[in-house]
């Protein structure tokens, strides 16, 4: 089907609303006379959602900074936590940019407006959260920085009142299909506005991608239905590799069943998990740091505690729970620093946390991989620069996080990367020629679209329902890759998604209207979500070690002979198969050693 195309120029187009992109707008649009620059005056945010329901609104915890507010704490302390909690994965010099960047931000935030929680003396008041520490492990320290359990929904809200100010324009509801390149050059994107399903091409000196996580490929999840992965995929049919993108973070406390998130804020202020003996199971697991140990070995203690029968139903199945404790905090505690998990409780347990335990186990929950970027946001790795592409937030990866990312650390990576990206683009567009579409680009965005909407059918038998091929994929991801992998069920899965897939290609869209039709978008989304969960699946089946957030039953051990550097996974744009490449990680500042906490 023919479309009529409507055509759009700005200097730069950022895809995405959520924290990351908000801040990158502000940075390349807001001036600052006292250094005598101004800002980028076209910059464009589209986003397929309202920019605040975007998923940083619903972050609950906090975010990392060593402010020192509530006990000693120091950068170097706070870079050395995140290198070791990501196993050694992660880029060094990234992650001293993070610490050092983290007490900048925060005070920008805060003078922007976000209404921290207080100390009594005024200061912003900060909690224990997994996996940070104060003097190299010796104990956890207060380092995340909080606003109730609303902190990631008042980032959103500071940042979106300061993009109206500086006239960032949105395109609000405006759904990204394609990446238009150049060779290696970005050109534009392309996106159906969801008002009128009519497709619009965007040409900008620079692409920005700001699209979130992926959690949607696994059934269990605290993920929103929106962070389906489609800027990661995007770039990945666009021949742009995935970096790391195996290394998926399953959080240890979603409320059972659903996977809604009970914050590690919970565990930070005092909470502790129980098994079916009323033991405190991570005093076993994690003598120093106990409930506090980082999320990936939380999460395989409580998978272990499961399987060994030490769940509370004693089933010895992963769909089995713990009980996380939390009433001995008090009911003020609860109600004033922890109101939305105390609501989340009684509106989906019907259980009120200041009179009971709540239940819990683990649920998908963050994409450690994604776009792989340098410190300034500029897409690339060590073979190959794309001119003119961006990404940050949680559909990059710079790489901060490695195998295993800290509680608190991704809301700080959004403000301190999509800050300094933010930045980098603005100088960036400054220099840069306006770019021209190849024609060939532009008819494949159309292709794109007309194969999608090729797909709705006027009645006739249902080849393939969309829900059921949905919910195959995230089944089929949950059991074989989620907290333990190993080679047979990695193999199954493949064979499995393959399957999948010929199904997909049947899926036929039943809602006609041209208003609002979110069956075409859900169509697109899932076709994102199979490319994304094949490269997973591929990355894990190859990284024959255990390494963070990816366990391998069959190979238990780190192994850094081998396995101490990035995958780079590249989406073939023919035959779509996968092919794995690696890259070096930058380890400039400690030397790899054993994790232990
Ligand atoms: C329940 C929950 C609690 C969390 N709590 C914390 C916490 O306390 N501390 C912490 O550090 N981290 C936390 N995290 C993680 C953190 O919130 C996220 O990693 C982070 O907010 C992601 O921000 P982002 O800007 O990258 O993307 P998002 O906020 O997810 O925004 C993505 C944007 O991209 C847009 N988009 C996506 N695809 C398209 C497309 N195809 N076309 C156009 N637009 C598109 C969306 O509309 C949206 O505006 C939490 C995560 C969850 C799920």
């Amino acid at each position: 089907m023919a479309q009529d195309l409507k055509f759009h120029e700005f200097d730069a187009i950022i895809v995405g609303g959520g924290g990351a992109g908000m801040y990158a707008a502000l940075q390349a649009s807001s001036q600052v006379p006292s250094q005598g620059s101004s800002g980028v005056q076209k910059v464009a945010v589209l986003s397929k959602l309202y920019p605040m329901r975007s998923h940083t609104g619903a972050a609950q915890g906090g975010v990392a900074a060593s402010l020192g507010n509530m006990g000693e704490d120091t950068a170097e302390w706070h870079a050395y936590d995140t290198v070791k909690g990501g196993d050694y994965l992660v880029d060094q010099n990234a992650a001293q940019i993070l610490a050092d960047d983290a007490p900048k931000v925060i005070y920008d935030m805060e003078h922007k407006g976000l209404p921290f929680s207080r100390t009594e003396e005024g200061r912003i008041a900060q909690r224990k959260f997994g996996g940070h520490t104060h003097h190299f492990g010796e104990g956890p320290v207060m380092r995340t920085c909080y606003a109730a359990d609303r902190t990631g929904h008042l980032i959103l809200h500071t940042l979106y009142q300061q993009c109206i100010k500086e006239n960032v324009t949105f395109f609000n509801e405006y759904q990204v299909i394609e990446l238009l390149m150049d060779g290696t050059v970005a050109t534009g994107v392309a996106a159906i506005r969801i008002a009128d399903s009519s497709l619009h091409i965007f040409t900008a000196k620079a692409v920005f991608f700001a699209t979130g996580g992926a959690g949607r490929v696994f059934k269990v999840t605290s993920n929103a239905l929106a962070n389906t992965g489609d800027g990661a995929a995007i770039c990945a049919r666009a021949g742009i590799p995935l970096e790391d993108f195996e290394f998926y973070q399953f959080h240890p406390t979603g409320i059972k069943g659903i996977g809604v998130l009970i914050t590690e804020g919970t565990r930070g202020e005092g909470g502790i998990l129980r098994n079916r003996d009323g033991e405190r199971f991570m005093e076993r697991y994690s003598p120093t740091l106990k409930d506090l140990a980082p999320r990936d070995m939380v999460a395989r203690a409580i998978t272990k505690e499961l399987l060994a029968g030490r769940g509370i139903l004693g089933n010895n199945k992963i769909d089995d729970f713990v009980y996380l404790e939390a009433m001995h905090l008090g009911s003020d505690t609860l109600k004033t620093k922890l109101p939305d998990v105390r609501e989340f409780c009684m509106t989906y347990v019907g259980i009120d946390p200041i009179k009971s335990p709540i239940p819990v186990h683990p649920t998908a929950h963050y994409t450690m991989g994604g776009i792989p970027t340098d410190i300034n946001g500029q897409v690339g790795y060590s073979g190959q620069k794309y001119e003119g592409l961006f990404a940050a937030g949680e559909c990059a990866c710079v790489s901060v996080h490695g195998a295993n990312r800290l509680g608190s650390n991704s809301l700080l990576e959004l403000l301190v990367f999509g800050r300094r990206a933010g930045i980098r683009l603005k100088d960036y567009v400054k220099g840069a020629e306006a770019r021209k579409i190849p024609q060939s680009e532009i008819d494949k965005a159309r292709k794109t679209y007309a194969d999608l909407l090729d797909r709705k059918s006027t009645g006739g038998k249902v080849s393939s329902n969309i829900g059921q091929v949905y919910d195959k994929m995230q089944s089929l991801m949950s059991a074989k890759v989620g907290v333990f992998r190993n080679e047979k069920g990695l193999q199954e899965c493949l064979t499995g998604l393959a399957e999948i897939k010929e199904e997909y290609k049947g899926v036929k869209i039943h809602n006609s209207n041209t208003d609002y039709n979110y069956d075409v978008l859900r169509v697109f989304e899932l076709g994102c979500m199979l490319d994304l969960a094949e490269i997973v699946t591929e990355g894990a089946l190859a990284r024959k070690e255990s390494r963070g957030g990816h366990a391998r039953e069959d190979y238990p051990n780190r192994d850094d002979e081998n396995f101490l550097k990035h995958t780079m996974a590249f989406l073939d744009t023919t035959t779509k198969q996968v092919r794995l490449a690696y890259d070096d990680v930058d380890l400039s500042k400690w030397e790899p050693k054993p994790r232990v906490y």
